[in-house]
């Protein structure tokens, strides 16, 4: 039998019942997951009371079951995808960079969260991808990057489009026929056009 060593740190919490604070401790448990072939134990955090003689399964016993769960499997676990993604230079998005995999936009968010572990295709994949090679000669030259291009590029558009919060009497001047939005989307070449204008300059306030 394996045994996952890591004992997870667990954020002190109050008991629901007495408001003592409550004590953790580990205890060594079988994982029990269909299809897995090696037997594999971890600790799970559990948080006691001894007033109450109560003990609780810790909020953090996801992650780690999830942990020993993808060391079972032989896959890549939570913190070691968010370890690949952040080293890769499109990786600061998780669903920017599940698209560019091909893998469906929220699936790298499943495997974080400890929702879903990587099937061996997408655990390869990940691996690939630490390598310049694979990522700039497979990835790079996919789909899933080329259309992850063209939003971005859509994005730098946007990003030149700037929100103005409008005082009363800006919007009044300006666009009496709004009343309701509180914020009008107008391109940056209208913005230089409005400080030039005849209209203070602090009324236009640029974030
Ligand atoms: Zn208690």
């Amino acid at each position: 039998m394996k045994i996952l060593e890591r004992k997870i740190s667990v954020k002190s919490k109050q008991c629901y019942d007495c408001k003592s604070t409550l004590k953790v401790t580990y205890e060594l448990t079988e994982l029990e997951q269909y299809g897995i072939k090696n037997n594999v134990s971890y600790y799970a955090p559990l948080l006691n009371c001894t007033k109450c003689n109560t003990a609780y399964l810790a909020p953090e016993n996801d992650e780690i079951q999830h942990e020993a769960t993808c060391y079972a499997f032989g896959v890549l676990n939570a913190r070691e995808i968010k370890d690949i993604r952040l080293s890769i230079p499109w990786g600061s998005n998780n669903r920017d960079f599940s698209l560019i995999l091909e893998f469906g936009s929220a699936t790298v968010s499943r495997y974080e969260s400890f929702k879903s572990i990587p099937s061996k295709t997408h655990n390869n994949i990940l691996l690939g991808i630490k390598g310049d090679e694979f990522r700039k000669n497979v990835i790079e030259k996919g789909d899933g990057y080329k259309e992850y291009l063209k939003r971005q590029k859509k994005r730098q558009y946007s990003s030149n489009i700037v929100n103005f919060p409008k005082t009363q009497s800006f919007r009044k001047k300006l666009f009496p026929e709004l009343s309701k939005n509180n914020l009008i989307e107008i391109n940056l070449s209208n913005a230089e056009a409005f400080k030039s204008s005849t209209f203070e300059s602090e009324k236009v306030m640029v974030q």
